[in-house]
């Protein structure tokens, strides 16, 4: 990562459009590494706009579109995956030839698909996601750390030039990101089963134990041990950005949600059989993916994901 104050920032002017967790989390780390002449931040809610001269994140905030995209040389869409083709409109006559639109969408096919039709010649369009993030919304959310160690997904279109996506790699670099590079389809087949699902099944379980009757809420949230807990985190997500998720990648969805019903039935059939081997083994295979996960530094070993415990514990 570069440090602040570098003589010569590999970009000019950067427009960030959506100051919220990961949008205002850009504007901090490109900031603190040097990575950007100018920064411009772009929303269309003033209280975010107010929030974001608060902080002193950006070196212009603006809520037009057009005035957002005058003179930029790389653009990043921070808005719900929804808004991202709209968004696009809004901006992109007025940018100028050579110009790169890239975004940080969970979604990456219909992205590119909402996106792509409204460049003009000349602007390139280099998708991106970083998969890193928070339960938290808002431009008070973000932090200029939260990529770091954390990988970017880029799916440049075919035919997009390689300087126009080495740029956008430079940015994801920069924030300490690590890269990799891979097409629209086979992001959204593989983030389905590692976020989209396992958010589904968090929002699905979470609301299934509210809608008990034989166990009351208050029970629910009194007695909620570790298991539950974690999904309430996950359920906590944003539920805009996540409805626009489920909208945008659904054949992905629904197949990896298929494979996932056929495996359940199985466990159910071992629960329901009383077969411990069958259990003991899915058990240890699971386990093993934990353990690669910390072991590749994307998660922490500490118990408990690393909450503090109680002080008589804790010696
Ligand atoms: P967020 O905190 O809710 O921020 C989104 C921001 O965009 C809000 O300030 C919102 O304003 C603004 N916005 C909405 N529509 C807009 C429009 N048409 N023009 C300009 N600004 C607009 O969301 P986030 O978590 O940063 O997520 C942003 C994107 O990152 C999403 O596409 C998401 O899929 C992706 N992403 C999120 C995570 C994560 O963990 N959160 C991780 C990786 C990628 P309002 O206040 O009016 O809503």
């Amino acid at each position: 990562m570069a440090e602040a104050g570098t003589p010569s920032p590999a970009i000019g002017r950067l427009a960030i459009v959506g100051l919220g967790l990961i949008g205002s989390s850009i504007a901090r780390a490109a900031r603190r590494y040097g990575l950007a002449r100018e920064i411009v931040a772009v929303d269309t809610d003033e209280a975010v706009r107010d929030r974001v001269r608060e902080l002193g994140i950006a070196d212009h905030v603006t809520g037009d579109p057009a005035e957002g995209a005058a003179g930029t040389d790389l653009v990043v869409l921070c808005v719900p995956v929804g808004a991202m083709g709209p968004v696009a409109q809004a901006m992109a006559r007025h940018l100028k030839p050579g110009a790169i639109v890239s975004d940080v969408g969970s979604v990456k096919g219909s992205v590119v698909a909402a996106v792509q039709p409204h460049l003009p010649e000349g602007v390139y369009l280099v998708p991106g996601h970083p998969i890193a993030g928070t339960e938290y919304s808002g431009p008070d959310a973000g932090f200029s750390t939260l990529f770091a160690g954390r990988w970017c997904i880029l799916t440049p279109p075919e035919g997009t030039p390689d300087e126009a996506a080495e740029r956008v790699r430079g940015l994801w670099e920069g924030m300490g990101a690590l890269v990799e590079t891979m097409s629209p389809e086979h992001h959204d087949l593989v983030l389905a089963i590692t976020s989209h699902v396992p958010h589904l099944i968090a929002y699905n379980i979470v609301g299934t134990a509210a809608d008990l009757e034989a166990v009351t809420q208050s029970e629910v949230i009194k007695f909620s041990a570790s298991g539950f807990r974690d999904f309430t985190r996950i359920a906590a997500s944003d539920p805009t950005m996540w409805r626009d998720i489920f909208l945008n990648n659904r054949d992905a969805v629904l197949e990896m949600l298929g494979r996932f019903n056929e495996d359940l039935a199985a466990l159910a059939r071992a629960v329901r059989w009383g077969d411990g081997d069958a259990l003991h083994a899915m058990f240890t295979r699971t386990r093993a993916i934990r353990r690669s996960i910390v072991a590749l530094g994307q998660d922490t070993a500490a118990p408990d994901f690393g909450r503090p415990r109680p002080a008589e514990d804790a010696n």
